[in-house]
């Protein structure tokens, strides 16, 4: 079966659309997750959507695997190949087609990077909402099969808000063309929805239309100190009623992640001469005439008035700006800081969370006595991250019994088991905390009527 389907691609596809045996890139079988890795028999290359829908209607056919790739930074596993299947990658399927600012769409195939449309939507005074660490890496087909979220969530919604048309390919090779610019359009279902966040088990995005917005033309960025969550989750309302629309960021570090990464990073600059019960990166931006900077400054001094902070650095030049967020960027280097981690991304009413941070970190280090845990997030959308390695384990990390105590935990406070990430393979048996059964049994529909061979990334998401 592995040869007539290796034939069967060599003998449709042009040449260099297809690599296999050892011209295939090691980097091809991992992502940025803690799945295990594995070498895909053979890597697809396509240059055009046609050649995307060639090679789905083969592997369809004859039974083999595909696994779409964007810039394998996922952090579920879901861009891990299946054995005896293929990859495919999207790397020269990475132009930017059309920028319309009177409509302000841009026009971009799967592969782009992500920066690469911040960058050229910039030039014309344009922004995209979506911003990610791994803005450089990542692409856009990967950024919408996961429904990316990242800092910027607050403002400009996840990736679903920020798409307004997709094309993409189906299990047996039918291209979907959905590259709809218009900000209204409700005739018939909005197909694009089953290819945003469905991790490439239902299609295979090939071309979007992506939703641009005024670029802010000021910002401003503050650290600040609390003494605890109950400050800062006040200081977030006070925040949102004062700044209302530009508040663009409000990222929160607990003192076990920035003490850490701070010690452990000498690079990172601690802007602070005390210690504090928990930090936030927050920005404003606006246009020229909301006098961005003078209203954050008014909305932390009244703060500090009030008690609510500690203590607050405003970033007085882009420099600074760089290096506080640094401070939390610096996720990006757990991999030189720790080695292997047990990591969480879940959902956590606001409210909770505080508390459930307290709690979880209280647990896990009774339970694990040694074991790092750092907890940090995306507060305002109710997204908390917590990163755990037990030192000595190695790889060996008791990633099941701590994700046993941490779901626990969610289940009880009505989180979410994934909140921005997704559930590629590592998060599979947790889906069952966060959804119903009649929930699942949909989704198993859904991946029987699009995919019925179960060709597209299987063994990921759901089971049909
Ligand atoms: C330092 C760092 C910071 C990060 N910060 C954030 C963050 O703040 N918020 C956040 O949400 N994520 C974050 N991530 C996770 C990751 O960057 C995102 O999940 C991103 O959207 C993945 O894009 P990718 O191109 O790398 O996709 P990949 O990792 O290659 O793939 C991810 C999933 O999408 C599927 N896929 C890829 N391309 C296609 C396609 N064309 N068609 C169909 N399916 C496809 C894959 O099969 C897989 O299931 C971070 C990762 C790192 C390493």
């Amino acid at each position: 079966m592995a040869q007539d389907a290796l034939k069967a691609l060599g003998q449709a596809l042009p040449e260099g659309a297809i690599v296999i045996g050892a011209d295939i890139p090691a980097s091809i079988a991992a992502d940025w997750s803690t799945a295990e890795p594995v070498m895909p028999m053979a890597l697809i290359r396509p240059r055009i959507t046609a050649e995307v829908a060639t090679a789905l209607a083969i592997c369809d056919a004859l039974g083999v695997p595909v696994t779409a790739q964007g810039g394998r930074t996922g952090l579920a596993g879901g861009a891990v190949p299946a054995e005896n299947g293929v990859a495919m990658s999207f790397e020269r399927m990475a132009a930017i087609e059309e920028i319309d600012p009177l409509a302000g769409v841009a026009v971009v195939q799967a592969g782009v990077p992500l920066a690469s449309v911040q960058a050229s939507a910039r030039e014309y005074g344009l922004m995209f909402g979506v911003d990610l660490g791994s803005r450089d890496s990542c692409t856009i087909g990967g950024n919408l099969a996961t429904n990316a979220g990242g800092t910027r969530v607050l403002r400009y919604g996840m990736m679903r808000e920020n798409v307004l048309g997709l094309e993409a390919v189906l299990a047996d090779g039918t291209v979907i063309s959905s590259m709809n610019r218009l900000l209204k359009n409700n005739a018939g279902y909005d197909l694009k929805q089953m290819f945003i966040g469905t991790e490439g088990t239902l299609g295979v995005i090939t071309r979007a239309v992506l939703r641009l917005q005024p670029a802010p033309a000021a910002s401003a960025s503050a650290l600040c100190g609390f003494r605890n969550a109950d400050a800062m989750l006040g200081f977030l309302m006070r925040a949102r009623s004062r700044l209302g629309q530009a508040l663009s960021a409000f990222e929160a570090m607990w003192p076990s992640f920035y003490s850490h990464m701070t010690g452990a990073l000498p690079e990172l600059r601690r802007p602070f001469d005390a210690p504090h019960g928990l930090y936030v990166l927050i920005e404003a931006a606006g246009a020229a005439d909301e006098a961005i900077e003078e209203r954050l400054h008014a909305l932390l001094s009244e703060a500090l008035e009030t008690g609510e902070i500690t203590d607050a650095v405003i970033a007085s030049s882009e420099r600074d700006r760089a290096d506080l967020w640094a401070l939390r960027e610096s996720v990006a280097h757990f991999g030189r800081v720790l080695g292997p981690v047990i990591a969480f991304d879940i959902g956590v009413p606001i409210a909770a969370m505080g508390a459930f941070v307290a709690r979880v970190e209280a647990e896990i280090a009774e339970g694990w006595p040694g074991i790092i845990a750092m907890s940090y997030g995306h507060i305002g959308d109710s997204n908390l991250h917590l990163v755990c390695h037990l030192p000595g384990a190695g790889a060996d990390q008791p990633h099941e019994a701590v994700s046993d105590l941490v779901y626990r935990r969610v289940v009880e406070v009505g989180g979410s088991v994934s909140a921005e990430h997704g559930i590629g393979t590592l998060k599979r048996k947790a889906l069952a905390l966060s959804r119903s059964p009649a929930e699942l049994a949909l989704m198993a529909r859904m991946k029987r009527a699009l995919d019925p061979n179960g060709t597209l990334n299987p063994g990921k998401v759901v089971t049909a």
